[in-house]
């Protein structure tokens, strides 16, 4: 075993539901890792025409990427790393991985679409058998195990990847509210929304001026510019089954 880290939430999958998810804890300034045995299910989609935002559709692969980019600008850390075992622990989770790594952390969500064999260990999951297999949870994506949290489709949502990035949100702002007992937004408004009101503004909500804005905006046209420049060079994965 090599040295342990800890982390405020560790995140297991870096498909869909776990990197949405890593958007939202690491936002808030959770010291939030996401470990991820590599690629998501999303990169078989041929195109992907029905995630809202792409009038025209999206390469999803080049989603993905956008989606990785995002969280680590969030200030999300991503290991590519396979988790074999989790144990609870005094302090929270203890989590094992195939290269012998040890991380622990206080909260954990599992996003691993149907793979459930490293939760085995944890007293208090229910994993449901229905073809594939499914960690059952609560509406807000608890687990039987108070700090575990399962999003996406391992926690039984429907199959479009809206869904599963939204679940990802969902479970994430579940873990913050959970940590902070209150309500969270996660939200940037303009100047003086709530402040020339005289309400102090709530948590989670940011406040910027008009040259902030502009600022942002302009930031966010340069980054797109570049990834939309050019067609996405992967091409989709096939089923393996396919001759
Ligand atoms: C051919 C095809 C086309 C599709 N087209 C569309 C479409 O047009 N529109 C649409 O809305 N949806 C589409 N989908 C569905 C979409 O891909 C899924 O809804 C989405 O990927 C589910 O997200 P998820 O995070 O639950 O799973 P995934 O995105 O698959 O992520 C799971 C992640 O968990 C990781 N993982 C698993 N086990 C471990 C472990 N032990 N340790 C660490 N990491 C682990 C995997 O490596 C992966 O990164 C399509 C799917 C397929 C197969």
């Amino acid at each position: 075993m090599s040295s342990e880290t800890h982390y405020d939430v560790a995140i297991v999958g870096g498909g869909v539901a776990g990197t949405s998810a890593s958007i939202f804890t690491a936002r808030h300034g959770l010291d939030t890792v996401v470990l991820s045995a590599g690629g998501s299910l999303l990169r078989r989609n041929a195109h992907l025409e029905n995630y809202p935002g792409f009038p025209a559709g999206v390469n999803s692969r080049l989603l993905l990427e956008m989606m990785v980019d995002q969280a680590e600008r969030s200030g999300a850390e991503r290991r590519d790393a396979e988790v074999t075992a989790i144990e609870s622990t005094d302090e929270g989770f203890a989590i094992e991985t195939a290269s012998g790594e040890r991380l622990t952390a206080d909260a954990v969500i599992a996003a691993t679409k149907n793979r459930t064999d490293y939760l085995a260990d944890l007293d208090g999951v229910t994993i449901i058998q229905r073809g594939k297999e499914y960690v059952e949870t609560d509406e807000r994506g608890r687990t039987g195990v108070e700090g575990l949290y399962a999003a996406g489709r391992l926690a039984g949502k429907a199959h479009q990847t809206v869904i599963a990035a939204g679940h990802g949100a969902e479970v994430a702002v579940t873990v913050l509210e959970d940590h902070e007992r209150g309500f969270y937004h996660d939200w940037v408004a303009p100047e003086r929304y709530f402040s020339g009101r005289g309400i102090n503004v709530p948590p989670g909500i940011e406040e910027i001026d008009e040259d902030e804005r502009r600022r942002r905006e302009a930031e966010s046209i340069e980054v797109m510019r570049e990834y939309f420049d050019e067609p996405h060079p992967d091409e989709p994965e096939q089923h393996p089954d396919v001759q």
